[in-house]
């Protein structure tokens, strides 16, 4: 589904909560109380308007046979406690999950007439989605690069201090990760290698960064497997061996966060990261916004932020 049809099919809160039905329980609806499959779906309407008289929509209430529970597609899900009508949730989730460089909370509130606040809490709570719990460890071809975020340029790669270090590990027709990390110490790098790609990787690509070295040792992978670029020498290709499909991944966050973003928090910087990865990795998925409904159906709750927290400049 893109944009206009969301917009047009979507845009009754009874047609969102039949949507959210179908997408939370493929197989038929379940009881969220015991999950017996023996489910009656009563006819309740909404409350009463008092000063129009006129009746609220078929609330898609369900009941359980067997233990009586009565729910609705929403009940435990991170839809539930909030008081914006499903409708914006779906638009929301159809505008993060289509614009390629992401959606500040700013243009989120424009675009749903809704308070920025509201638009910012709306979209950490689809990020929240967005993170895989498990990724599958990266193999074949594998590029790892390490890119700088906020603050002003000062020094060489060791002198970075007020910048955000970001890790990219990419395969080669295959998935991105981006990992923020402290800094680019082998040790760091050594446990994200460790964690992403997998120890019979065909072959890993670097820059000179020393630190490498140590790191791929440390996460088991050979150094027969490890070529490298050496970028100071203004050297950026050769043959195989080059990190540009990282470095391109890089280049197109950066173009999100300062056309889209502005300012990120560095508390949620991993979460930007997290939103753009999915996005990238899931480009060719036939519906993101369905997907992406459906993962937030299924995942837990998060407590309310009040208020968004301070914001750094990115
Ligand atoms: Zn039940």
């Amino acid at each position: 589904m893109n944009l206009l049809d969301i917009y047009k099919e979507l845009n009754t809160a009874a047609k969102c909560l039949a949507f959210l039905e179908h997408m939370r329980w493929p197989g038929g609806v379940k009881c969220v109380s015991c999950e017996s499959e023996r489910i009656t779906a009563l006819v309740a309407k909404g409350k009463r308007n008092k000063k129009t008289g006129k009746v609220g929509p078929d609330r898609h209430l369900l009941q359980c046979n067997e233990c009586r529970f009565q729910f609705t597609a929403t009940t435990g899900t991170i839809f539930h406690d909030t008081h914006l009508p499903l409708e914006k949730w779906f638009l929301a989730i159809a505008l993060i999950t289509e614009s390629k460089k992401g959606i500040s909370a700013a243009q989120l509130s424009r675009a749903l007439g809704i308070q920025y606040r509201t638009a910012w809490y709306l979209a950490h709570r689809i990020r929240k989605s967005m993170v895989e719990a498990n990724p599958p460890k990266l193999t074949g071809t594998v590029e790892l690069d390490e890119t700088y975020i906020g603050g002003k340029q000062r020094g060489s790669k060791r002198k970075l201090l007020n910048k955000e270090v970001v890790m990219g590990i990419r395969e080669r027709r295959g998935d991105l990760r981006l990992i923020h990390i402290e800094s680019p110490t082998a040790e760091n790098l050594g446990e994200q290698i460790r964690q992403h790609v997998s120890p019979d990787v065909k072959q890993v690509m670097t820059d000179e960064w020393p630190a490498y070295i140590p790191a791929f040792i440390s996460a088991g992978i050979k150094g027969t497997k490890h070529e490298t670029i050496r970028h100071r020498d203004k050297i950026y290709v050769r043959g195989n061996v080059h990190t540009n499909t990282v470095e391109s991944a890089f280049s197109l966050f950066k173009r999100g966060l300062t056309g889209a973003f502005h300012k990120v928090s560095l508390k949620h910087l991993q979460r930007y990261l997290n939103e753009f990865s999915f996005r990238f990795n899931n480009r060719k998925a036939p519906d993101l916004f369905g997907m992406t409904v459906r993962r937030m159906a299924l995942a837990g709750a998060m407590p309310y932020v009040t208020c968004p927290p301070s914001l750094v400049q990115g």
